[in-house]
């Protein structure tokens, strides 16, 4: 037997059994051997029966007096043993394991390891773990740290233990360190033989820690390797246009500007253009926080593309995004003889090669349009599109050995560790400037009963200043999707809403209408004639309307701190005062505690650390959403290893 033999080759481990480890993906006895524990029992104290104090976690001794089944009135059984040693007897207790015993004998001697706390009015051990003494043998659940694994229906932490360390006992030598001395003495960890032993038979918890951050580091280290992998795989290619850049002719647009660009966005310019002068294609991702100005920065490269005289594509997630980045190109670029166009299901191809830039959603992909001419590829708000639609363009757009450049744009502010394991494979780039004169967004929580108040506020800020208003309402499934239930709620908030806001127009946005209708309200909006717009998230990707200055959010609990922050980011995009009112009927500690970060905080960089804090990893500011996998073994908290693997992976690159 070895670790690649299955597990059905370990002593009773038969179908059944082999099936219930397949649902942990254990397979073959190296699987088991990488189940970790999530947690240990601390049974290291060990106590003389009479000397047992009560509130003790110990660890006793002594021979089996009795056992026996006893019903309470309430129909559970009890399984009620008495032990003793030369200093006294204690009572020990089960709870609803019959078979029991079965399994212990009176006369035999056992080692137990658990709670002493009162059983009625006497001192007794409760449901601890226990096991037969075997002259000469070592114990293995009782006694010391006792690793707990991962359970599943059938398998039983108990049954595991067991089971791993027959493996690791006839496996152990074949473990072995695949990393140099050097490199280990680099990393300063143990041995992965070590560590493998560490983790399932730790001394103390120090040891065990110890085990769990070396395996934690072969995670990310396999991570980034692989990262570095697709990486030079990409940079095989040969960019489809290798472009040239005219300083002056960048000049003379960014200076055509109706701002100046802020220090970040001309780092992040010249970031891009480096990129773009290179044989190979870029492949880069753009963080930047909500209206740090990314569109901007996309337009340059665009402008830079066709002052080689080859085409762009922008593809952005909703049409109402598409429809705007259409409108902002044209005002920006059209003076520069920059021909642009949204691309509709009816375009024709002809009508496509007459043009500079294409802008569009993901149903771009699926049109019959020629990539020849593309030399730039702009995918806006990539973390609302699937792996797949990314990838779709991807190959759509590419050839065996050549591709367009690739510039990839993001709000969400991944946490740079984490960005740098699992975009290890882009060059990252930060826009970390929000451009001067904003001011900051003051933000409110509102409890029902401020409710009342807070409407008449808005009232008088639209009477005396012209104040422009979002409403947004959750979705109501859980799905991100908008169903009809969502647009039911978001009409009726419309409905009382028109009741309370008499002789305010009030403008209604959801992802059911049509476009022609979406475009017709946002337009509205946009230029003043309704001051209210009560709409589903689907303002949150990206909208950008200088004018609205205050944004409310019904059932802000209900959204992630993420998600709350994209949509405190459609306002506050001019010089302008800007209002945040979170409305909530949360009464937690954890809601509260969640939205009283927004009133707190204002970077999405900070409150994407916070949560990181705040809640378990997986769940933080819309990883999943990014389509990043929990991570096994390591944490995105464990920085250092993340740093160490980064380095180590790139010398072996070298
Ligand atoms: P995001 O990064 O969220 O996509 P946008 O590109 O939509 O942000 O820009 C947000 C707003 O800020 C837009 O109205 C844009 O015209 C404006 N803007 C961009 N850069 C600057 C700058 N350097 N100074 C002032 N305003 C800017
Ligand atoms: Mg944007």
């Amino acid at each position: 037997m070895n670790l690649n033999s299955s597990v059905g080759e370990l002593p009773m481990v038969g179908p059944i059994y082999q099936t219930r480890l397949q649902k942990m993906d254990i397979e073959k006895i190296k699987d088991l051997i990488y189940h970790l524990p999530n947690k240990y029992l601390d049974f290291r104290k060990s106590s003389k029966i009479g000397r047992v104090q009560i509130g003790d976690i110990v660890t006793i001794k002594g021979k089996i007096d009795s056992i026996k089944n006893q019903y309470t009135r309430a129909g559970k059984k009890l399984q009620i043993a008495e032990i003793s040693d030369e200093t006294g007897t204690l009572i020990t207790v089960w709870f609803n394991q019959p078979f029991l015993i079965r399994t212990i004998y009176a006369g035999d001697t056992f080692s137990l390891s658990g709670k002493v706390d009162w059983f009625g009015r006497k001192k007794a051990l409760i449901s601890p773990e226990f096991e037969k003494i075997i002259e000469g043998g070592e114990t293995l659940h009782t006694g010391k740290l006792i690793p707990v694994y991962p359970e599943t229906y059938g398998l039983s932490s108990k049954w595991l233990r067991r089971k791993i360390k027959t493996a690791y006992d006839i496996t152990e030598d074949e473990i072995s360190e695949y990393l140099s001395q050097s490199q280990l003495k680099n990393i300063n960890l143990v041995s992965l033989p070590q560590a493998i032993k560490s983790v399932h038979f730790p001394e103390d918890p120090e040891e065990a820690e110890k085990g769990r951050e070396r395996l934690a580091f072969d995670e990310l280290l396999f991570l980034q390797t692989q990262n570095l992998k697709r990486k030079s795989q990409w940079q095989k290619n040969k960019a489809t246009y290798q472009l040239h850049v005219e300083e002056s002719e960048i000049e003379k647009f960014t200076n055509s500007l109706p701002f100046k660009l802020t220090q970040s966005q001309e780092q992040v310019i010249r970031e891009i253009t480096g990129d773009l002068k290179k044989k190979y294609p870029m492949n880069r991702l753009l963080e930047g926080d909500v209206g740090s100005g990314k569109t901007v920065v996309a337009a340059t490269a665009a402008f830079i593309s066709f002052l080689n005289g080859y085409q762009t594509v922008i593809m952005a997630p909703t049409q109402i995004l598409a429809q705007q980045h259409f409108d902002t190109l044209k005002s920006l670029l059209q003076p520069f003889k920059v021909r642009i166009s949204l691309i509709t299901s009816s375009i024709s191809s002809k009508e496509l090669g007459r043009n500079d830039i294409f802008v569009g959603t993901h149903a771009l992909i699926h049109q019959n349009i020629n990539f020849d001419k593309v030399a730039l590829v702009v995918i806006d708000e990539q973390q609302k599109f699937g792996v797949e639609q990314r990838e779709h363009l991807i190959r759509k757009v590419k050839d065996k050995n050549t591709a367009p450049h690739i510039l990839t744009m993001t709000a969400t502010p991944i946490p740079r560790t984490v960005a740098l394991t699992f975009y290890g494979d882009l060059d990252l780039s930060t826009l970390n400037e929000i451009p001067k004169g904003r001011q900051k967004i003051s933000t409110w929580i509102v409890p029902p009963q401020k409710r009342a108040a807070a409407y008449q506020w808005i009232d008088s800020q639209i009477a005396n200043y012209k104040s422009r208003v979002f409403v947004v309402c959750p979705l109501i499934e859980e799905s991100e999707k908008e169903t009809m239930k969502s647009v039911k709620a978001v009409k009726k908030e419309y409905a009382d809403l028109k009741k309370i806001f008499k002789g305010v127009s009030i403008g209604l946005l959801h992802g059911k209408q049509a476009s022609v209708e979406k475009n017709k309200v946002v337009e509205a909006f946009k230029n003043g004639k309704t001051a209210i717009l009560v709409a589903t998230p689907v303002v949150e990707v990206g909208i950008d309307i200088p004018n609205a200055t205050i944004m409310i959010i019904e059932a802000a609990e209900r959204f992630g701190l993420a998600q709350l922050h994209q949509l405190r980011g459609r306002v506050g995009r001019s010089d302008k005062k800007s209002y945040c009112l979170l409305f909530s009927e949360a009464k937690g500690e954890k809601a509260l505690a969640r939205l009283s970060a927004m009133e707190k905080s204002y970077s999405g960089f900070e409150l994407a650390e916070l949560d990181l804090k705040l809640r378990g990893p997986g769940e933080i500011f819309g990883l999943r959403q990014h389509g990043i996998p929990d991570l096994k073994i390591a944490s995105w908290q464990d920085i250092n290893l993340i740093k160490k693997a980064k380095s180590l992976a790139e010398e072996i690159a070298n």
